[in-house]
């Protein structure tokens, strides 16, 4: 695989704590596959917004490196965020350039937050646990 932003062959998988990307030695940007980046961050979705990626989204010139020869979509992370990620309309991975992975990080806290105690208190009923605790 080569890096879609500088063509690096330098690119190469990167494992921390069960999360696996593909991160390029050169410019230091990273690949998701799909649903990658929301277990990164710990959100539901990748991208946390409804966006029409081939609609609504800006064509670019990098190739995807997993599906050749389709390019990827510039897309806002979220509408009201200047942050704008690249994501393939046909496995729907997402390429992060350099310190854009620590931004969503931080984005995501916010935007999830409520998620994420849902997800929990939920998974405790699905074991048994008795949460009336919780609703006081
Ligand atoms: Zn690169
Ligand atoms: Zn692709």
């Amino acid at each position: 695989m080569k890096c879609p932003k500088c063509q690096s062959q330098d690119f190469n998988p990167f494992k921390h704590e069960g999360v696996e990307f593909d991160f390029c030695s050169d410019c230091h940007g990273i690949w998701c596959d799909r649903g990658e980046l929301a277990s990164y961050v710990e959100t539901i979705k990748d991208t946390p917004e409804k966006f029409h990626l081939t609609s609504e989204g800006t064509l670019t010139e990098m190739e995807c490196p997993k599906c050749e020869k389709n390019s990827l979509y510039e897309i806002p992370y979220l509408k009201a965020q200047s942050l704008l990620i690249d994501k393939c309309s046909e496995c729907f991975g997402i390429w992060l350039d350099s310190k854009e992975l620590g931004r969503i990080q931080q984005l995501a806290v916010n935007i999830d937050a409520k998620g994420k105690l849902e997800r929990t208190i939920s998974d405790m009923q699905n074991k048994g646990f008795n949460i009336s605790i919780l609703k006081k």
